[in-house]
């Protein structure tokens, strides 16, 4: 079992870029350093790539794209399962990597690797559920589609999931027949790089995958590389929606997932304990860094206590074994700029986790859970802070609630806590938010239902996973056949 002993701080090796199936530094030899938030020292380092390496990706991606194209989609997939299989058997390995690099804790690791799991069994499905379709549209005549991959392919993910997002493209992508170039997160770029050795032990021909590392210079590289046909990112809201424009603009197709400020509806009959854990766990898990943390309470008319409740739990939360550090010290910063802001401005802290540590990590970017209330004007309710603040807002009726909602700018997930149907029902159905709960503190959809937001929480058509995601990463080729030579028989016959 592992204990915080198990957090030790301890170094890995270089991360390189896996192009063509080589690892390889930065044409330009530039690295950058990967601190692990737990300890606050360099855990490694990361090749800091240029426009140069990327070229160098998609011209690897380019050359295997045919080959894998022409591979049946069955066979691709055999790749998918034994992917699976290796996850599987490595899980414990990958989530203290994941854990390591991230701050998670080392269950929260294995969470990420299992959902990871998941949305490669999505993909090994895709051969048995993705047939396309052909029909008799009118005498002797008939019509089909076949849905063909793009060509190359990439993808830019976040810092908060180093393998479950990339896994929200790769087995769709992959199995459609595309090659792919991916980006990790220049904070955690060890997880893709599992993702890379994995692929390739389950028997992926190099350069169907390849991992260039490195910032912005790389994803501008990639947003405007002429043999680049869709991309897909995730990431805040401010980078989504310049590249969603930067993409579009030279015409390929573009997927961007961006930030959220999920908003969790307490109505005064919510079942205190359940209601209370789930908001815990939910403004906490992964110390606040999801797209679909609650990160609002909107406590309509006399719940105080189940506020009371929330307080208590979260005072009670182990820091270092229930919850880890922040990402990093620039964002420990950030997130500290906004409790004393809501001071300044006249909220009330109920729980202030500032000046926690952790003994044996003390160097490490600690916040414990804080708990503001606010109003609907400040900063702390109208921004994503992505971290363990729960921002507490009070309403006196459900519709005030559901208009907070409704007129907030991101629009990822929110949910109603109630134990009446008809007040479940009233608010799911006006909640203005792509992902929606009935007494659910993370409303996420489970593989086969797709995720993904609305508003400015993404910019794009379709959802990132689930069937729309095989749909983002082909194209359909529709094909009307008339084989009986009958003069009469017409496209309207
Ligand atoms: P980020 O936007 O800072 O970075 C995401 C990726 O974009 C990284 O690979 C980074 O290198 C790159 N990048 C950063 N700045 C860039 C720029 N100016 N131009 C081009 N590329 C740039 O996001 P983050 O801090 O890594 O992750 C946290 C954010 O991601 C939060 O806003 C969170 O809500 C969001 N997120 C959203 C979802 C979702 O499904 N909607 C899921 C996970 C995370």
């Amino acid at each position: 079992m592992f204990t915080i002993k198990n957090y030790d701080f301890q170094t890995v090796e270089d991360v390189k870029n896996w192009i063509g199936g080589q690892w390889v530094d930065a044409a330009s030899g530039a690295r950058l350093e990967v601190t692990n938030p737990r300890h606050g020292k360099v855990m490694t380092h990361v090749a800091l790539s240029a426009a140069s390496d990327v070229d160098a990706a998609v011209q690897a991606a380019k050359a295997a794209f045919p080959g894998w194209k022409a591979t049946p989609m069955k066979e691709r997939a055999q790749v998918l399962y034994r992917a699976k299989a290796i996850m599987e058997r490595d899980a414990r390995d990958l989530a203290w990597l994941i854990s390591h690099e991230n701050g998670k804790t080392f269950e929260e690791g294995l969470a990420s690797v299992a959902k990871a799991v998941e949305c490669l069994e999505f993909g090994c499905s895709l051969p048995n559920i993705q047939t396309g379709g052909i029909s008799f549209v009118s005498r002797g005549i008939t019509c089909e589609t076949h849905y063909e991959p793009l060509g190359v392919c990439a993808g830019v993910v976040p810092f908060n999931f180093p393998m479950m997002v990339p896994m929200w493209m790769l087995p769709q992508a992959l199995v459609a027949g595309n090659s792919f170039v991916l980006k990790p997160s220049e904070q955690v770029p060890i997880g893709a790089s599992m993702l890379a050795r994995i692929f390739r032990e389950a028997g992926l021909p190099d350069g169907v995958l390849n991992v260039v590392n490195g910032a912005k210079e790389v994803v501008e590289a990639l947003c405007d590389h002429p043999e680049i046909k869709a991309m897909a990112f995730v990431g805040s809201t401010k980078v989504a929606k310049l590249l969603y424009t930067r993409g579009a603009q030279t015409g390929r197709r573009m997927l961007c997932l961006g930030g959220a400020k999920n908003h969790l509806i307490v109505v005064p009959d919510a079942e205190v304990e359940m209601t209370s854990v789930d908001i815990l766990r939910s403004f906490t898990g992964v110390s606040g860094q999801r797209c679909m943390a609650a990160s609002a309470m909107i406590a309509v008319g006399d719940v105080q206590h189940i506020i009371d409740a929330v307080v208590a739990k979260a005072r009670a939360l182990k820091l270092g074994e229930e919850m880890g550090p922040i990402v990093s010290a620039t964002s420990l910063k950030r997130i500290h700029g906004y409790i004393e802001q809501t001071e300044k401005l006249g909220g009330k802290i109920l729980l202030d986790g500032r000046g926690a540590t952790v003994t044996g990590a003390e160097g490490g970017h600690w916040l414990a859970p804080t708990i503001l209330e606010v109003t609907a004007e400040m900063p702390a309710y109208r921004d994503e802070i992505f971290g363990p603040i729960l921002s507490i807002v009070r309403t006196k009726t459900l519709d005030e609630a559901l208009h907070l909602q409704n007129t907030h700018e991101y629009a990822n997930g929110g949910s109603i806590y109630t134990t009446t149907g008809s007040t479940a029902r009233y608010a799911s159905s006006r909640i203005n938010a792509g992902m929606c709960g009935i007494n659910i503190g993370v409303p996420v959809p489970r593989e086969p239902y797709s995720f993904g937001g609305w508003d400015n929480s993404k910019f794009g058509h379709g959802d990132i996973t689930g069937i729309d995601g095989y749909y983002f990463w082909t194209k359909p080729r529709k094909i009307t056949t008339k084989w009986a030579l009958q003069p009469d028989a017409t496209w309207m016959s």
